[in-house]
């Protein structure tokens, strides 16, 4: 950071927080906290492996969503050692659904990488945890102050919201250059005696009572030092950049059926869903119906010539940046050797098998419609 940048960052702080407040702040929480904090599974753990899974999983995705699949992966994997030595798709498959699979496979990737270079204990300096794959600022601070008392500020979008309204803070909380305000705004304020309970506070109040609509001020320990209270401007708060309008994309999708079995293939290990199964297909272009689109892309990928047979269902999803929605076909094998372009690997599997196998969550919206039946005795529709 530029010596500018900390004056500036200073001169910000100290026009909004005053230092009696500071420790007001801190104790009015930490009460707070201890009566009203939720009793999760991974509260009940000072292990630090444990701690990193439910910050890795708790990225992007709420809580509820978050319980079953963390009590799932530590029954199978109890230890850094057993994830480690586990095959990726195996742990693709118990993050199924969870979405966001970069972290699954970099938590993978670390697990092995703190076996060889840190013999199986989780490096409890900074330098070194943060070097690991998947690892970045948030995790980081999260981790090291949760399990090893680290003094580091954790800023997520839930304490971000809380400290833009306490201290009316105008920046948009959806910009990166804001970060490091609200970063510089959590170290202020942090309580460097117990920095991970103070951490887990902060991200508390914000879940549970400063949330997005409606905040439940009249419950808020902090409401008498909050800025946007007093001035009567909570839902002014916190600010953002309005977004770009998010591209959406037509896609294709064939379920090529030969011989009672079914084409699924792997996607690359690196990039979006890398690593998980799907059926083979691609985006429809203009001027074209989606079932040339159909016979198109599935000759383009796997190589091989399919009659369309039927329209299954049309399945509709959201990813962070765009949208997708895709015409699921049942096909007939018509002749040809699968080659592929693009996916890792293919396999002709019953539909009854595909539960097997890691599938991302387009394709669980309609895997259940799957006739088990040849298309032959499918009518078109
Ligand atoms: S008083 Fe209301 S707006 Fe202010 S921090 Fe508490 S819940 Fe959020």
């Amino acid at each position: 950071m530029s010596r500018k940048t900390r004056e500036r960052l200073i001169a910000f702080n100290e026009d909004r927080i005053c230092p009696q407040d500071i420790s007001a702040l801190r104790r009015r929480l930490k009460t707070w906290y201890r009566k009203n904090r939720r009793d999760l599974p991974w509260r009940a753990t000072c292990d630090p492996y444990r701690i990193w899974v439910s910050e890795v999983m708790l990225q992007q995705t709420q809580v509820d969503t978050v319980i079953p699949y963390y009590q799932r992966f530590i029954k199978r994997f109890p230890t850094l050692q057993c994830l480690a030595e586990a095959e990726l798709q195996e742990v693709l498959k118990l993050w199924e659904g969870l979405g966001y699979y970069a972290r699954a496979r970099n938590l993978h990737h670390a697990a092995k990488w703190v076996v060889e270079k840190h013999g199986g204990e989780v490096p409890n300096q900074w330098a070194a945890f943060n070097a690991l794959p998947g690892v970045g600022d948030y995790i980081a601070s999260a981790v090291l102050s949760i399990a090893f008392q680290e003094p580091s500020p954790v800023v997520d979008g839930n304490v971000k919201r809380v400290l833009s309204r306490l201290f009316e803070i105008d920046l948009p909380v959806n910009s990166s250059s804001s970060y490091r305000i609200f970063k510089s705004t959590a170290a202020r304020l942090l309580d460097s005696k117990d920095p991970g309970g103070f951490n887990q506070a902060l991200m508390e109040l914000g879940a549970l009572v400063c949330k997005p609509k409606n905040p439940d001020c009249d419950a808020c320990p902090l409401k008498d030092r909050c800025k946007a209270r007093r001035a009567q401007a909570v839902n002014a708060y916190p600010k953002r950049f309005s977004r770009r309008a998010v591209p959406q994309f037509h896609l294709a999708v064939g379920v090529i059926f030969k011989n009672r079995r079914v084409l699924i293939v792997r996607r690359p290990d690196n990039g979006l869903l890398g690593g998980l199964w799907e059926f083979p297909g691609g985006r429809v272009s203009p001027q074209e119906s989606p079932e040339a689109a159909c016979r198109r892309t599935v000759l383009e990928t796997v190589n091989l010539k399919v009659e369309v047979s039927a329209r299954l269902t049309r399945i509709y999803h959201a990813y962070t940046h765009f949208k997708i929605f895709a015409d699921v076909f049942i096909c007939r094998y018509e002749s040809g050797r699968v080659k592929l372009n693009g996916p890792a690997e293919h396999r002709w599997v019953s539909v009854k098998a595909l539960s097997r196998y890691p599938l991302h969550r387009t394709q669980h919206k309609f895997i259940h419609l799957l006739p088990l039946k040849e298309p032959s005795d499918i009518r078109s529709g």
